[in-house]
């Protein structure tokens, strides 16, 4: 495989990516950048395929509090549960 382009993928650093790449959309890890949208928060950009669940315009940054209140949630729908039952099992006694 020749590289007949230049990965032009712009790095956190600041630099070009550079990679000899076979496509114009860049180097084998960068030309899927392209599909990325901006997070609609921070505007940053985000992937389009998102994890099961999560189906909205923000990055995983942003992301990442929703899954925090999510799983606060969950304890809390799981220790209600857990009450439930214990009283259930205290009633039967
Ligand atoms: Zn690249
Ligand atoms: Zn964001």
């Amino acid at each position: 495989m020749k590289a007949k382009f230049i990965c032009y993928h712009l790095r956190n650093t600041g630099k070009i990516c550079g990679k000899g790449s076979t496509r114009p959309e860049g180097c084998r890890s960068h030309f899927k950048a392209k599909k990325r949208q901006p997070c609609s928060a921070c505007s940053r950009p985000t992937k389009i395929d998102k994890p099961i669940g999560v189906d909205n315009d923000l990055c995983s940054n942003c992301n990442k509090s929703n899954y925090q209140i999510r799983h606060v949630n969950m304890l809390r729908d799981k220790a209600q549960m857990f009450d439930q039952y214990s009283e259930e099992i205290s009633f039967q006694g």
